[in-house]
């Protein structure tokens, strides 16, 4: 008799579903009907009990290929209570995680405020897109080492930096996991060695996100348990304009200033985590997709008569398991098939769906 790994967690989506492996970081596409073995029998024993006989082979099939990639568990005879589920605890504290940092030599008066900040916030992750000269990013960096900032990655003019070795500057500034070079005009990426290798990569520019490609897909327990209770990307995430401005996504809400407002008191308002609530399962359309909780979204989403949706199309139709680059594919955005499609088939509730090959 088999059960499911605890850490092997199905994820039912419109039309099929995933399964993943959050001990190896690895998914598989499952149908539906898997999905719902699942949810409605703890053992593979159950499964015959709950099928009509024409359907068994499917069965075996099911479970033949859960065994080959090492997804169920054989019982030995033990009582399945003594099986436990993963723990989905998450430990909150108000820590800023990434504070996205816009910088410019006209913020080196705020230096001090900004210091008392990532200290009062006790961020971690630091994103520098700095425009200016190298002593004033010294002097930037300097500031960073008293505080709690474990990583940097620095974002430079290409055209400012293009003959920059910078052993010297990531030497003497360890925190800096990352440089890339903006205003490139073609991409690549060189390594240096300085005890740790340290990418070096240059671009054209920082793009918003708003197509979902499946090799940005992350999968991992931490970022799963996040996924479904957060907004991934916005999630502790604040932005700093090269004025000082806080806001919580790079084009608006603007929260506060930092030269102005105490650091503490901007990290207890409750306005702070507006977006960090608006995970994958309270957006229409990405509630119902089999990949919401690896999907790493940085849209901003928008609220309308109590829904939150995003505006642009993410590449990706869960209605249709098609990605854009796909024969037949159709956003679901576009007004003409998605509402005639809806009115047909979303409202529609399953009783069951079809039991099916593995896909
Ligand atoms: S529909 Fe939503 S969850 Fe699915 S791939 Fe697109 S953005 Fe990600």
């Amino acid at each position: 008799m088999y059960i499911l790994k605890a850490n092997c967690i199905p994820v039912k989506g419109y039309k099929r579903s995933i399964l993943y492996n959050l001990q190896n970081n690895t998914y598989d596409y499952i149908p539906n009907s898997l999905c719902e073995l699942f949810e409605n029998c703890r053992t593979t024993n159950e499964w015959y009990t709950y099928i009509i006989d024409n359907e068994k082979e499917i069965i075996d099939e099911y479970i033949e290929f859960l065994l080959a990639n090492d997804y169920l568990l054989d019982t030995k005879k033990l009582d399945i209570n003594c099986f436990t589920s993963i723990s989905f605890a998450w430990e909150e504290c108000k820590e800023v995680s990434i504070l996205n940092l816009n910088y410019e030599e006209e913020i080196s008066k705020y230096l001090h405020n900004l210091n008392v900040f990532l200290v009062k916030s006790r961020t971690k992750n630091i994103s520098l897109q700095y425009i200016g000269g190298l002593k004033t990013l010294n002097n930037l960096l300097g500031t960073v080492k008293d505080t709690y900032v474990t990583n940097i990655v620095l974002y430079l003019q290409y055209k400012q930096f293009k003959g920059c070795l910078f052993e010297k500057l990531i030497s003497s500034n360890p925190l800096i996991s990352k440089i890339v070079l903006l205003g490139a005009d073609r991409f690549s990426i060189k390594y240096i060695d300085t005890g740790k290798q340290i990418p070096i990569q240059k671009i054209e520019s920082i793009l918003i996100n708003s197509e979902i490609k499946p090799m940005g897909f992350v999968i991992n327990k931490m970022y799963f348990i996040e996924a479904h209770l957060y907004n991934t990307f916005f999630h502790k995430r604040l932005f700093v304009s090269k004025k000082g401005i806080i806001s919580l996504t790079p084009l608006s809400d603007r929260i506060a200033d930092i030269s102005k407002d105490p650091a503490k008191e901007i990290i207890n308002r409750k306005s702070i985590q507006k977006y960090w609530l608006i995970k994958k399962d309270s957006i229409e359309t990405c509630k119902e997709c089999e990949h919401r909780y690896m999907c790493y979204d940085s849209r901003i989403p928008t609220q309308e008569n109590n829904k939150w949706y995003y505006m642009s199309d993410c590449g990706y139709n869960p209605y249709i398991n098609k990605w854009v680059d796909e024969d037949g594919y159709w956003p679901v955005n576009n007004t003409s098939p998605c509402i005639k499609y809806q009115n047909l088939q979303l409202n529609q509730p399953e009783n069951r769906s079809p039991f099916r090959q593995i896909i």
